[in-house]
């Protein structure tokens, strides 16, 4: 059964959305109607639910974060998706960001490095009747190249240079967002990659920003 979104609920993300819009310099209409569809508490244990509408990371658990929700409407916004995207998103989490990405686009896929993540928020996206054909257990870094290209990659950990398979796997004028640099638990800068041509990318930088750090083969040892 889905836990109730009650009319404070309502009233707290309505408040969030006008923060996003008016304090933290988000734009796009649709993102922001994304991110006020989906009831972020239903990501929280209920006994954390009072957290759940403030512009701040908690944690999930595994020693990882659900991303604060002015740097998830930032990076959805980056990614300038259209309806028939296809996205990939790395590091499933909760699960929130992936729900906020399936309001916006169509084939959306998530990887989740941690196996008791993954399996949580399998669990949890069921519940929520969210298309859980999408997640997938392994290792981001490398991206999937069995459903590659994609128009869209978001990386929702910091990783210590640009993930090469990431770059191969993106569509020629696809976007990548994705943290870069610092060490753990240190501080990166977040990039968005744009493919123009075959071997053609426009690299660019858009401010510090501090993420758990990316695991596996193309992330933190
Ligand atoms: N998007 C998530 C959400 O909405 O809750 C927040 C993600 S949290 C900031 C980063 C996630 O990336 C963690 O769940 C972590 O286990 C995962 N992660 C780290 N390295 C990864 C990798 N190589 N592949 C897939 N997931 C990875």
């Amino acid at each position: 059964m889905l836990p109730p979104d009650t009319y404070r609920h309502r009233g707290q993300r309505r408040a969030l959305v006008e923060l996003l819009r008016r304090e933290r310099g988000i734009q796009d209409e649709r993102v922001l109607a994304a991110l006020g569809a989906v009831p972020r508490h239903w990501f929280f244990e209920p006994a954390f639910d009072a957290h759940a509408y403030q512009d701040k990371a908690f944690p999930i658990g595994e020693g990882q974060t659900i991303s604060q929700p002015s740097t998830v409407a930032r990076q959805t916004e980056l990614l300038e998706l259209q309806p028939g995207h296809r996205v990939l998103e790395i590091g499933t989490g909760s699960g929130y960001q992936f729900a906020v990405l399936c309001q916006l686009a169509g084939g959306v896929q998530s990887i989740e490095f941690n196996p008791a993540l993954y399996e949580r928020g399998r669990a949890r996206l069921a519940a929520l009747g969210l298309p859980t054909a999408g997640l997938h257990l392994g290792d981001g870094s490398l991206g999937l190249p069995t459903l590659a290209p994609f128009d869209a990659i978001l990386v929702t950990a910091g990783a210590p240079a640009l993930p090469p398979a990431l770059l191969r796997q993106l569509r020629v004028g696809g976007r990548l967002v994705v943290p870069v640099g610092g060490h753990d638990p240190g501080r990166q800068q977040l990039l968005r990659i744009t493919r123009e041509g075959p071997t053609a990318f426009v690299r660019e930088e858009l401010g510090d920003c501090r993420f758990v750090p990316l695991r596996g083969a193309a992330g933190w040892r």
